[in-house]
């Protein structure tokens, strides 16, 4: 028999394996206990189980911890992480602290759903690398447990409040682990993440915004927009090409309907979109939908032609929006001295030290 990863079983899956293993149903709650609240790596930190289950335990279930590969901490507190998979690929997680917005701490995890992207935006240091598999619900939920493991040892108090599926890859064409990603964390006995704190961001597959709606209305829902314009939009955004915008407005308006919830729009704002007429349309397109525009001043990347649009069309942009009473925010800049943008820290290592360190 497969031997089952112990970070992307469900508490139920865990007790029907241990059950069908001559094991007590109990001793499934405590390893999921212990490996998705307390973030355990082996089965000998697991104090209240004797050697004689943990050796049984061990022939049905597998714990797979990431290595982390490069740690960076901007002048922000944004934190940045490389970790090394168990085939030996690599992925980013980017942990983004909002105290000083808030009254409550939030702790904010983005993290990816795939090893890199197939759908190529040219902007994106992920997209322009290519793609090379999807990450399983075990490498997913792992993010969060190995952030909560180091952050706690230096504050024993931390836990992860938020997570966005907006690190690298497209979370729905990698729909049923990063779903079930999302049920694991949510668990009571486990993270106990709140629906309502996850969030998906898409760079628009329609058809999948519609079974989230249906499958779970809790969790929210970001779209990569970037533009009003299908011409301009399938170079920026390819998968365009085969969702096309109104096909996808009209997927977000059923999600708002079905969920009353409201969809966030994100707008990476660069010299060629930040137009007057493009915040026009905007205006036009999102009329009546419950939506909320977040503008993005793009970060430089690496080998790409997007440039950065100035302060003063970031804010014409925003007023456009404003006067026709279209939510908008503009986000944040952050970890610009740590390469934050999706895939700058593993597209840097690349060129400079990652062979080094794959080898290691
Ligand atoms: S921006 Fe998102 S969807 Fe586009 S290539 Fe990068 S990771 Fe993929």
């Amino acid at each position: 028999m497969e031997k089952l990863d112990c970070r992307g079983c469900l508490e139920g899956e865990m007790r029907a394996a241990c059950l069908e293993n001559g094991l007590k149903k109990f001793r499934a709650n405590q390893v999921f206990n212990w490996v998705n609240a307390r973030g355990v790596h082996h089965w000998d930190e697991m104090k209240n189980i004797g050697k004689q289950d943990s050796e049984r335990l061990d022939r049905v279930f597998f714990i797979q911890p990431l290595t982390v590969l490069k740690a960076q901490r901007s002048a922000d507190g944004t934190r940045k992480f490389l970790f090394r998979l168990a085939d030996g690929e690599s992925i980013e997680t980017v942990l983004m602290d909002y105290d000083h917005l808030t009254s409550r701490d939030r702790h904010t995890l983005c993290v990816s759903t795939q090893v890199g992207c197939p759908v190529g935006c040219p902007f994106c240091a992920t997209g322009m690398d290519g793609f090379r598999r999807n990450l399983t619900a075990g490498e997913i939920t792992g993010q969060v447990l190995e952030i909560s493991r180091l952050l706690q040892q230096e504050d024993p108090k931390f836990t992860v409040t938020n997570i966005v599926f907006m690190g690298m890859g497209e979370p729905f064409l990698n729909y049923d682990a990063v779903m079930k990603a999302i049920r694991i964390l949510n668990s009571e006995n486990g993270q106990n993440i709140g629906m309502r704190r996850m969030t998906i961001s898409t760079s628009g597959v329609a058809p999948k915004i519609i079974q989230l709606a249906q499958d779970n209305p809790q969790v929210g829902l970001a779209v990569s927009l970037h533009s009003v314009r299908n011409e301009v939009r399938d170079t920026l955004v390819p998968i365009n090409r085969r969702y096309p915008l109104q096909e996808l407005l009209e997927a977000c308006r059923y999600y708002s309907d079905q969920t009353n919830r409201r969809v966030t729009f994100e707008f990476a704002l660069h010299q060629q979109n930040v137009s007057k007429e493009e915040a026009e349309k905007l205006v036009v397109l999102l009329k009546g939908m419950l939506a909320h525009v977040n503008l993005i001043p793009i970060n430089p990347v690496i080998g790409s032609d997007v440039q950065k649009a100035g302060k003063e069309r970031l804010t014409m942009f925003k007023r456009v929006l404003e006067a026709g009473k279209i939510p908008v925010s503009i986000r944040e800049e952050k970890g610009l001295d740590i390469d934050a943008a999706c895939g700058q820290l593993r597209q840097r290592l690349e060129c400079e030290e990652y062979a080094s360190l794959k080898q290691s």
